[in-house]
């Protein structure tokens, strides 16, 4: 595995981390994951649906509790954070849209300062919207009025109010259609640069994987299976399972390749006098 971090770096640190459900614990969410995050880096972390995703998560901002082993955030176990601290410090995009459908979105997006007892200026949830490419006029609006791409932006906005060090994203982009969700990642990315952030996304999709991230987390029924950097899993590191989900995306190029192909020599034969007709 691929956790090469100082502990100067270090961000995030997973130590022993366990989930378990159930009135025996016989449900192991999460079975023992141990790694380090570093400060500026990009994570994916992808798995099949039920893997521990989502438990690994939340029990970062502490929406969950482990049941054993503990996750320090700066060198400090997250549980002995104030939990105003922990919340300006780490910003959450929810799996699924997750907006409040009877706020406006401008105060969607000054929820999580209005609970630590601050208010955001008009001007900073303009700003705020710019940074998302969305219009500052739709602070007025109701999320219902609002694409399913525009509502996800707003939740970008939303985690960045309080200015955090994290970004924890679950399937941010998951319910998108495929232009928008490539446009919205690559702003994320962006943002993620321009704001120094250390951002952890979950995503079953490898592609947005590999092509967003800096390393990707495999989970596989609540153990992390894999932890490599993309230029590794497309060289075939990572295991049986990380290279089953590489798969997916690659036979699907393989095969939109050869079809190109197909209908270019197709296209050849059946006109031989001009190329006019090809083109299309
Ligand atoms: P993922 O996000 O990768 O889809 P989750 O972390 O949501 O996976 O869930 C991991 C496993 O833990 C699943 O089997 C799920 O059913 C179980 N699980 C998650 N939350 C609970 C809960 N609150 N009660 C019981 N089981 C849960
Ligand atoms: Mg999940």
């Amino acid at each position: 595995m691929g956790d090469t971090n100082s502990d100067a770096e270090t961000l995030l640190h997973f130590e022993a981390v366990e989930r378990r459900y159930g009135a025996r614990g016989e449900v192991i969410a999460v079975g023992g994951v141990t790694c380090r995050i570093a400060r500026g880096s990009f994570v994916a972390l992808v798995g099949a649906s039920g893997s521990g995703k989502s438990t690994l998560l939340k029990m970062v901002n502490t929406l969950v509790e482990p049941s054993a082993g503990r996750v320090l955030f700066g060198g400090k176990d997250v549980t002995e954070l104030k939990p105003s601290t922990l919340r300006r410090r780490v910003g959450y995009v929810f799996q699924g849209i997750g907006l409040f459908p009877h706020f406006r979105v401008g105060e969607n997006i000054a929820i999580g300062p209005r609970l630590a007892g601050e208010t955001l200026s008009p001007e900073r949830i303009a700003e705020l919207l710019t940074l998302v490419e969305l219009e500052p006029e739709m602070a007025d609006r109701m999320p219902d009025e609002l694409s399913g791409g525009q509502r996800q932006r707003v939740g970008v906005a939303r985690a960045l109010a309080g200015d955090p060090e994290l970004l924890l994203m679950d399937e941010p982009f998951g319910a998108l259609d495929p232009i928008t969700r490539d446009a919205l990642g690559e702003r994320v990315r962006e943002l993620h640069e321009e704001f120094g952030l250390t951002t952890i996304m979950v995503t079953h999709d490898m592609a947005e994987a590999l092509l967003l991230a800096d390393r990707v987390l495999v989970m596989d029924a609540g153990r992390l299976v894999a932890d490599e950097r993309p230029s590794a899993l497309l060289a075939g590191k990572g295991g049986a399972i990380a290279q089953r989900l590489v798969a997916v995306p690659r036979d699907q190029a393989e095969k939109l390749a050869a079809l190109e192909q197909r209908i270019a020599r197709k296209t050849h034969a059946s006109s031989p006098s001009s190329g006019e007709g090809a083109a299309s």
